[in-house]
């Protein structure tokens, strides 16, 4: 759950913090796109701007349709884009604390996704190249509000064929970063070394060495 209650930091400009991909799956590096740095709830996307910078370095959207974003729509367009994918996000947030929990998707998230991918009609097309077949999504003519439906798509290619117990939260408890485990032993708890791992590694280092030079103490007499 996201928490409440406390400052929340918006865009990148005022927390100076880049977009982080170390989810392994773009639905995951899209809840990601909140996060607590220096103790505070920081959102990353504070505007549309931010929030088409984010779509192009996640692959979802290419230069040219983000040109297209910014000079073609109207700004109404631009915040709706916003609007629609913060929802979403949180739809997204949602279903990773559920997997977290083993507990069920609810209903409602089922019909966030099945609403956004309603948005984008196309078809499956086959392609072989470099000795490999690839299945690509081929859309109609594109829909202005179709946009979001490839991380619609992520979250269904998550639930239906990804692994859901290599669904994981940074084992941080004060970090809110989901990831997907694709270790060799499914070994991973952090969602970066620079970030916690780091950090949580010195923290029981330093427990340990305060427990050691406890054990050394010489015993009171009674
Ligand atoms: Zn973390």
């Amino acid at each position: 759950m996201v928490m409440t209650g406390e400052a929340i930091t918006v865009g990148r400009e005022q927390s100076k913090q880049r977009f982080l991909f170390v989810g392994n799956h773009s639905c995951l590096d899209f809840i990601n796109t909140q996060m607590i740095v220096r103790g505070n709830l920081t959102d990353l996307l504070g505007g549309h701007a931010d929030f088409v910078d984010w779509l192009v370095r996640a692959k979802i959207l290419s230069q040219a349709q983000a040109s297209a974003v910014s000079t073609e729509w109207s700004r109404k367009e631009r915040e709706q884009l916003l609007e629609q994918g913060i929802l979403f996000r949180k739809t997204l947030r949602d279903i990773a604390e559920r997997i977290v929990a083993r507990r069920p998707i609810s209903a409602s998230s089922i019909k966030s996704i099945n609403q956004l991918t309603a948005r984008r009609p196309g078809y499956t097309q086959l392609s072989y190249a470099e000795g490999r077949f690839e299945r690509r999504f081929q859309p109609y003519a594109a829909q202005k509000d179709g946009l979001l439906a490839p991380l619609a798509e992520a979250a269904i290619d998550l639930l239906c064929t990804g692994d859901l117990s290599l669904v994981k939260k940074c084992g941080n408890t004060a970090c809110i970063l989901y990831f997907y485990d694709t270790t060799k032993n499914h070994a991973r708890n952090w969602c970066s070394m620079r970030l916690c791992g780091n950090r949580m590694k010195v923290a029981a280092h330093y427990r340990k060495k305060q427990r050691k030079a406890k054990e050394k103490l010489p015993r009171r007499r009674n």
